[in-house]
C-alpha cells in the first residue's frame, strides 16, 4: 500500500447505517430509495429529471440511443477521456470522430475543431469536463445549434461543477454522471442520467428497466399489476442498497469539494516554484469538483514523465494517469488521427493525490518529492551530455 495513495474513499459510520438500514426494509433492489437519489441529484445540480442508473456507461449508452443516433452517424469526442465515452457511440453503430483539446493547460475538447470535423453525417458531440472543469461550453452550444447537433455530456469527474453559474450536465440535452468507487460520490459502481427534456426522460426512464411500462415496486406497492413491454429496453437498474450509499454521499458532497478546492490551492502554492510544472486550469474562477489533480510537465518526454512517476512511487506516493488517448488504442484503429495537444499531454501528464483529507504537509511532501525528481532528472540528463 503507498503511503499516499491516489485517492482515499470519503465514508463512514453513516455509510454503514444506511445499508444496513436498507437491508433492514427488505426492499433491496430499485425502489424508494433510488427515488430519493434522484430527487437529491436533480436538487443538488438544478436539473428537472435524473434517472439512476448501474454506471455511467450506461448512462452514455442511453443518451446516444435515445437521442436517435445510430448506424451511419459520427459524433464528435474527445480522446483525452476514459474509453466508455467512445465505447458509448460504438454501441448505437455510430462512428467516434476524435477532437482535440484546448492546449497543455486547458485539457477540454477544442470547439473551433469541432466545427472543422462536421460533415453531413454528424448527429451529436459528446464532451467532458476534464477533472470536472467544465469545457467552453457557450461556443459548443452555438456550434450545436448551428449544425442542429446533440450535445451529451460525460460530467463524470464533476458534480456540482459549474460553468458560468449552471451545473455541469444540465447544459446540453443529456448529462452523464458515474458513482463508481473512486470518483467524487461513490456508490462501489452507479450513474445518473440527467436531462430537462420531458420526452428523453420519459423514453430513457423505460429504457433502464426493459422497456417495461411499470416497476415491480410499483406492483408491489399495489399501484400498478400488470405491465406492457412498449419498446426493446436494457436492464439498467441501480439496487435501492447503493442508492443509500449515494444518498449519504451527496448530503457530504458539497463540503468534501469545499476541502478538495483547499488542497487544490495548497498544491498551486506548493507547485508555483517550478517553473517546469505547468497546472492546467489554474486560470479557472468557477466552482468546481477538483475530482483528480493534473500536472503536465514542460518541454518533457514520456521517459521524463515516467521517471518522475517512478520516483514518486519510490517515495510512497501514488500517482495515475488520466488519460491513455482512446484514439490510440487497438480497437479504434480504423478511427483514429493525429491529435498534437493530446497526445503531448498523455504522455507527459501525471495525476498527483487527491481526496478531501489529504494534509497540507503531505501535498508540501509531495510537491517537494516532484522537485527533487526533477532536479534528478536533471543532472543526469547534463551528467550523460
Ligand atoms: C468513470 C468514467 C466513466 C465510466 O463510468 P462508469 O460508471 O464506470 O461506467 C466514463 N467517462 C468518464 C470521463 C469517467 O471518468
Amino acid at each position: 500500500m503507498y503511503e499516499i495513495p491516489l485517492f482515499k474513499l470519503n465514508y463512514d459510520l453513516e455509510e454503514e447505517n444506511a445499508v444496513i438500514s436498507t437491508l433492514k426494509s427488505k426492499w433491496i433492489s430499485t425502489g424508494p430509495k433510488c427515488a430519493e437519489f434522484e430527487r437529491l441529484f436533480e436538487e443538488l445540480i438544478g436539473v428537472k429529471h435524473a434517472i439512476a442508473l448501474s454506471s455511467c456507461t450506461d448512462a452514455l449508452h442511453l443518451a446516444n440511443y435515445s437521442l436517435g443516433v445510430g448506424p451511419g452517424d459520427e459524433v464528435i469526442c474527445p480522446s483525452l477521456t476514459f474509453a466508455a465515452t467512445v465505447n458509448s457511440i460504438i454501441y448505437v453503430g455510430a462512428k467516434p470522430v476524435f477532437c482535440d483539446i484546448k492546449s497543455y493547460s486547458d485539457l477540454t475538447i477544442d470547439p473551433n475543431q469541432i466545427e472543422s470535423l462536421i460533415s453531413n453525417r454528424t448527429r451529436a458531440v459528446i464532451v467532458m469536463d476534464y477533472a470536472g472543469f467544465p469545457c467552453d461550453m457557450d461556443p459548443i452550444l452555438s456550434i450545436a445549434d448551428k449544425y442542429n447537433l446533440k450535445v451529451i455530456e460525460d460530467s463524470c469527474h464533476g458534480p456540482m461543477s459549474e460553468y458560468k453559474g449552471r451545473c455541469i450536465g444540465t447544459i446540453g440535452d443529456v448529462g452523464c454522471f458515474s458513482f463508481f468507487s473512486n470518483k467524487n460520490v461513490s456508490t462501489g459502481e452507479g450513474g445518473m442520467l440527467t436531462t430537462n427534456r420531458d420526452d428523453l426522460y420519459d423514453k430513457c426512464k423505460s429504457l433502464r428497466s426493459h422497456g417495461m411500462s411499470t416497476m415491480s415496486y410499483q406492483r408491489a406497492t399495489g399501484h400498478a399489476t400488470e405491465y406492457d413491454i412498449c419498446e426493446v429496453g436494457f436492464n439498467y437498474r441501480l439496487d435501492d442498497i447503493r442508492a443509500s450509499l449515494g444518498i449519504v454521499q451527496l448530503n457530504k458532497l458539497k463540503a468534501d469539494l469545499i476541502k478538495r478546492q483547499g488542497v487544490r490551492k495548497m498544491y498551486e502554492t506548493s507547485l508555483s516554484c517550478l517553473d517546469e510544472v505547468i497546472i492546467p486550469f489554474s486560470d479557472n474562477k468557477e466552482f468546481v469538483s477538483n475530482y483528480i489533480m493534473p500536472i503536465v510537465l514542460k518541454d518533457s518526454s514520456k521517459i521524463k514523465r515516467d521517471f518522475v512517476r517512478n520516483y514518486l512511487h519510490e517515495k510512497g506516493i501514488q500517482t495515475s494517469i488520466h488519460y491513455p488517448a482512446v484514439h490510440k488504442f487497438s480497437v479504434y484503429k480504423q478511427y483514429t488521427r493525429t491529435l498534437p495537444i493530446t497526445e503531448y499531454v498523455v504522455d507527459n501528464e501525471i495525476s498527483l493525490p487527491m481526496y478531501s483529507t489529504l494534509k497540507d504537509n503531505e501535498v508540501v511532501y509531495i510537491c517537494e518529492s516532484i522537485r527533487k525528481a526533477l532536479d534528478k532528472w536533471n543532472s543526469t540528463v547534463t551528467n550523460t551530455k
